[in-house]
C-alpha cells in the first residue's frame, strides 16, 4: 500500500500527465457511464456521466483518478441509478485477455504481480489468436470494427464496436464467451463415434468450418512443428514424441477424417484437452469476464493504470499489434531521476534499457522506471519527494 507522500507524489504526476494529453474521449462520450478509482480500489465511484470530452478532460487534469474506466454500454441517462433506470441502449463487445489467466510457466518463476516479458508476449499471443482464429472467421467482424489497447499491466482489452453486437444481449455474450473458451462444446459433434469401441475414431477434416476444423489445423500444425508446439497443446512428452514419429501418418489421416492413426487410450479425455488448450484462455470468474456483462466499466483506452504508471494505450492498428511493445509505447511520466528503496525484483526491461536486478537496493532511476516499481509494490519512495512534481 502506499504512503499519503507516495499517494501525494503520484497525484502529481498523473495530473501533469492528464494536463497535456489528446483526445481520450471513447465514442458517444455523451451516453456513457465512468467510473474512478484510487490506489486501492479500481472503481471506487461511478455513475458520472460528461457532455463532452472538455469536461472529461478538465476532470481529469483535476482530480488525478489513478483509475479511469467507462461503460461498455451507452445509456439514456448514464448518470441515472439505479442501473435500471440509466436506459440502456447497447454495449460494445470486449474481452480481456490477461496473462494471470494464461497457463505460462514464468508465472510460477516470478511473484504473482510481477508481469516478466514471457507474461506480455504470452498476452499478445492469445489477443491475436483471439482476433486471427475466433473474432474474424467465426463471428465475421471486419479488423476495423476491432479495436485492441493494453490493459496498462499484463494484458490486453479487445474491443468490437459493430451494430450487430452492440445489441447483444448478455445471454448472447456468454454464448460467445463459451464458445471461444472451449466451454460446453460437444466432442461428439465432431467425433460422431467418440465412445463406441472397436470402431474407428472419425473425425473433423481441416477445411471443416468453426471448432472441428479448428482443431483439426492445430494438432496439424502442431505435429509438423515438433514435440514442444504438442506439448503446448498440453499433450504429455510421451505421446508427443509417439505423434511425431508417426506424424506423415497422423496428418494425411487427420486430413481426411481418420484420427485413429495413433493408439491414444482415453481418446475423448485426450483431445478434449487438446481442444481447451486451443481454445482462448479468459477468466471465468464472472466479475471478471467483461464480455458477458453489459454493464460492465473498463480502463478508457489511453488513462493511467494505477498499478504501474503506464498508459493503457490503444494500439493504431490491429496490423501493427506485433510491434507494440507494452514496456516502452506505454511510457506517461518523465525520466528525471528518484530514489527509491527495492524489495527483491528481477531484471526487468524499459523503453529498451533493462534495470536490476536488485534485492533490497537503494537505487535512483528515472521517474517512470522508479514508479512502475513503487505502484507495483516492489519498491517505496525514498527521501524528499514533496517538492518535485513534474519528473
Ligand atoms: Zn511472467
Amino acid at each position: 500500500m502506499l504512503g499519503e507522500s507516495e499517494s501525494r507524489f503520484f497525484k502529481r504526476l498523473i495530473a501533469s500527465f492528464y494536463s497535456n494529453i489528446g483526445n481520450i474521449a471513447p465514442r458517444n462520450i455523451k451516453a456513457r457511464e465512468f467510473g474512478f478509482g484510487d490506489f486501492e480500489r479500481k472503481i471506487r465511484y461511478r455513475h458520472y456521466a460528461f457532455r463532452d470530452e472538455g469536461q472529461l478532460r478538465n476532470y481529469l487534469a483535476k482530480e488525478a483518478p489513478p483509475f479511469v474506466s467507462y461503460s461498455l454500454a451507452e445509456y439514456e441517462r448514464p448518470d441515472g441509478r439505479p442501473m435500471e433506470g440509466k436506459g440502456w441502449l447497447g454495449a460494445d463487445l470486449v474481452f480481456d485477455i490477461d496473462a494471470s489467466d494464461l497457463k505460462l510457466k514464468c508465472r510460477s518463476e516470478h511473484a504473482n504481480s510481477w508481469v516478466c516479458s514471457k507474461c506480455l508476449d504470452g498476452a499478445k499471443a492469445e489477443t491475436t489468436k483471439l482476433v486471427e482464429e475466433f473474432l474474424i472467421p467465426d463471428f465475421g467482424f471486419a479488423e476495423k470494427d476491432i479495436s485492441v489497447n493494453f490493459s496498462g499491466n499484463r494484458g490486453y482489452h479487445i474491443h468490437v464496436e459493430n451494430a450487430d453486437a452492440f445489441k447483444l444481449s448478455g445471454d448472447a455474450r456468454k454464448q460467445i464467451s463459451d464458445y471461444i473458451t472451449g466451454n460446453s462444446i460437444m466432442l461428439t459433434s465432431f467425433f460422431p463415434t467418440l465412445g463406441r469401441r472397436g470402431v474407428r475414431l472419425d473425425g473433423p477434416k481441416p477445411a471443416d468450418s468453426g471448432w472441428g476444423g479448428k482443431l483439426a489445423n492445430g494438432v496439424i500444425k502442431a505435429v509438423n512443428s515438433g514435440i514442444s508446439s504438442l506439448m503446448d497443446l498440453g499433450i504429455e512428452k510421451r505421446d508427443a514424441q509417439m505423434l511425431t514419429r508417426k506424424s506423415a501418418e497422423v496428418v494425411l489421416g487427420i486430413s481426411t477424417g481418420n484420427w485413429d492413426k495413433i493408439n491414444i487410450p482415453k481418446k475423448g479425455e485426450f483431445w478434449a484437452n487438446v481442444l481447451k488448450n486451443i481454445a482462448i484462455k479468459q477468466s471465468d470468474a464472472i466479475d471478471r469476464n467483461v464480455s458477458t456483462d453489459i454493464h460492465h466499466l473498463i480502463r478508457l483506452p489511453g488513462t493511467i493504470h494505477g498499478d504501474t504508471g503506464l498508459v493503457a494505450k490503444k494500439v493504431k492498428s490491429f496490423k501493427v499489434l506485433a510491434e507494440f511493445d507494452p514496456m516502452k509505447d506505454t511510457i506517461a511520466f518523465g525520466d528525471s531521476p528518484v530514489s527509491i528503496k527495492t524489495a527483491k525484483v528481477p531484471a526487468f526491461t524499459m523503453a529498451g534499457t533493462t534495470y536490476g536486478p536488485y534485492e533490497n537496493t537503494e537505487v535512483k532511476l528515472p521517474a517512470y522506471v522508479a514508479s512502475y516499481l513503487v505502484l507495483k509494490g516492489f519498491a517505496s519512495l525514498k527521501g524528499k519527494t514533496s517538492k518535485e512534481g513534474t519528473v
